[in-house]
């Protein structure tokens, strides 16, 4: 079966890319410290780690730091796309999201690894030749539609301050303080003109943040310090984004609202995306600290898992897997009935060719006499539609399966928030708790504390719903373990039977003759298109009870919002008339026509009720 619609962990990957050291470094005096030294590990040197000190002795002198793939002043922009961005567009054009991102200090060059120069391509661009490439070659049975943005988000952030931020930093003569993303939206819908159309959206993020480096490196004053913190308090919040996910043991609340860049990023760290992420680093002495910060990052970064899905508009998961039911049918009537062809061909063919042909007329003899054969031809008639019927119990079975297993998912999520709801309201309380604490010992250097919560704080005690969501959870992770066991099997059962029934096919014509055969093909796809139109209403069915169910719950929560509304308006309506303040005249005219709706919506109501008690 097609696995449409379907989700995978996939672990976020994490490609490291160290520059070329500039002219400048190396005018400065700067050294080589970073070194790739295999394609997948990069050792970093501290230029500063005197031998002599002995509360530093227990360290070593080298660091050396594991990704998925490593690069280094000898890899072409050819190389590193290959390696990092190539494998997404078949995903980003069958419908699943995809991000890549270059993280790293302002100098590094991420900006030349997305974009790079005319002679030298980045990223951007040798993804869209290839998407279109790609585009192309499948058009012949896909419909596409594709759309592109561009934007840089700090534009959109510090409202007012209009033009693009590009002015020199100390940093860096041409780095952009803006995170640049560019977004590629494919929408695609099979040529084949099925009733239930599958549109299927994959998108691409492709985005050059802006440097992750700290203000205080950059010498930054004044405005441009303020646009470094606000550059600086996303990246701190994509940080513990980072941190949070790749904490793999705990269901650490993530605070994807930190800022609006970890909101951009939700769905590719979090979620429903394949990520990559090439992290950046200067090779040189004097950028140690830098360096060792975004290779520590990324290392964490490599831990993070996200939820592959593919995106499936207007049709929900299983209707989706009924048009595969259908859409797989309809391959087998259109076999079977290339074979009806291929069988009157040849019947009337040989049939002028082996008229005078003896064996061919004893062999028609030896068939049509004997009841026997008779009996056989329907023996054979019944155990093909016999494995064709079972075929179709067992993919039904697998369905319920599956939404059984969607269930599971989604009360699963419904307990994940709650424990989530309780980790965010204790990490409240205990920050509140350490900023008293804080007050008392202000003295301490903390920069070196790590941002995890410690285990000093007074407990808090655990309501009972996030015990109980807990209980649940581990039962329905058991749940999804068995169901998947039962998919399993029954897949492996599907795949037996269609074999039989292919067998059964193969012998077909040593045992019967062309007439039969045609008359048992025939049956088969009159069986077969019972069963497209059988699977078509159902998945109708569905679709209705789905949009019926959607519509109820915009209704639900309609109906929410108005009730807060109502509430907020009488509230203050009762602070007005408690003070006796003046309103103006439109204000009060709006509120008496809001009174008599309200009077006119409940009268509508009781008569609604009327009618149907
Ligand atoms: P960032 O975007 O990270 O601030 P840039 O991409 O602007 O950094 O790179 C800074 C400088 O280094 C640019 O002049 C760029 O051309 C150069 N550079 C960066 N990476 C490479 C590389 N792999 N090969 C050659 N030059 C590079
Ligand atoms: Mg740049």
């Amino acid at each position: 079966m097609k696995d449409s619609g379907d989700s995978k962990d996939q672990q976020l990957m994490v490609a490291l890319r160290v520059r070329p050291i500039s002219v400048a470094e190396l005018e400065e005096g700067a050294t080589l410290i970073a070194h790739k030294v295999d394609e997948q590990m990069v050792v970093l040197m501290d230029p500063m780690e005197d031998p002599d000190d002995i509360l530093r002795a227990h360290r070593s002198r080298e660091k050396s730091y594991l990704f998925d793939v490593a690069f280094d002043f000898t890899a072409t922009q050819e190389m590193v796309y290959q390696a990092t961005t190539k494998s997404l567009i078949e995903g980003v054009i069958s419908g699943y999201n995809a991000t890549v991102f270059a993280y790293g200090p302002t100098g590094c060059g991420k900006t030349y690894t997305m974009l790079g120069t005319d002679q030298e391509p980045g990223i951007y661009v040798q993804t869209l030749n290839d998407l279109f490439r790609a585009i192309e070659e499948t058009s012949n049975d896909m419909e596409y539609e594709v759309s592109m943005s561009y934007l840089e988000i700090m534009q959109l952030l510090m409202k007012g301050n209009r033009q693009r931020t590009q002015e020199p930093t100390a940093a860096n003569q041409t780095s952009s303080r803006s995170h640049a993303v560019l977004q590629v939206t494919v929408r695609q819908r099979s040529r084949v003109k099925n009733i239930l159309q599958e549109v299927r959206q994959g998108r691409l993020f492709m985005i050059d943040l802006a440097g992750s480096e700290r203000a205080s490196q950059t010498q930054n004053r004044g405005q441009r310090m303020k646009e470094g913190a606000h550059i600086n308090r996303s990246l701190l919040a994509l940080g513990n984004c980072i941190n949070a996910l790749s904490d793999k043991g705990s269901n650490k609340y993530i605070n994807y609202r930190d800022s609006k860049l970890t909101r951009l990023l939700k769905d590719s760290l979090g979620g429903n995306s394949r990520t990559v992420m090439i992290a950046h680093i200067s090779p040189a002495s004097s950028a140690f600290e830098e360096s060792r910060n975004t290779l520590t990052y990324a290392g964490r970064a490599k831990n993070i898992k996200t939820r592959v899905k593919q995106n499936l508009l207007n049709v929900s998961y299983h209707i989706a897997q009924y048009t595969s039911i259908i859409a797989d049918l309809r391959g087998e009537i259109q076999r079977l009935k290339r074979k009806i062809d291929e069988q009157t061909g040849r019947g009337q063919a040989r049939g002028r060719q082996d008229r005078g042909d003896i064996r061919h007329i004893q062999a028609e003899v030896q068939l049509h006499s004997g009841q026997g054969e008779k009996a056989g031809m329907g023996q054979l008639r019944e155990q093909l539609a016999s494995a064709f019927q079972e075929q179709m119990d067992v993919r039904r079975r697998l369905l319920e399966l599956e939404n059984r297993a969607m269930e599971v998912q989604i009360d699963t999520s419904r307990h994940l928030l709650t424990i989530a709801g309780w980790k965010h309201e204790k990490s409240r309380r205990a920050l509140k708790w350490r900023e008293e604490q804080r007050k008392e010992c202000y003295a301490k250097d903390d920069s070196e504390k790590d941002s995890d919560t410690g285990d000093d704080q007074p407990d808090i005690l655990e309501p009972p719903e996030v015990a109980a969501a807990r209980e649940s959870i581990a039962a329905l992770v058991d749940e999804q373990k068995q169901l998947r066991k039962q998919k399993l099997a029954l897949e492996q059962r599907c795949r037996e039977l269609r074999a039989r029934g292919r067998r059964l096919e193969e012998t077909l014509p040593r045992r019967i003759g062309s007439e039969e055969q045609r008359e048992v093909l025939s049956l088969l796809c009159r069986v077969h298109e019972l069963e497209v139109e059988n699977t078509e209403m159902q998945s109708h069915a569905l679709l209705r009870d789905g949009a019926l169910r959607h519509r109820h719950e915009a209704v639900r929560r309609l109906e929410q919002h108005r009730s807060l509304c109502d509430e907020i308006i009488q509230g203050q309506r009762q602070i007005i008339d408690d003070y006796n303040l003046a309103v103006p005249q439109r204000l009060e005219e709006l509120y008496e026509v809001y009174l008599r709706e309200l009077e006119e919506g409940s009268l509508e109501q009781a008569t609604i009720m009327d009618q149907v008690a």
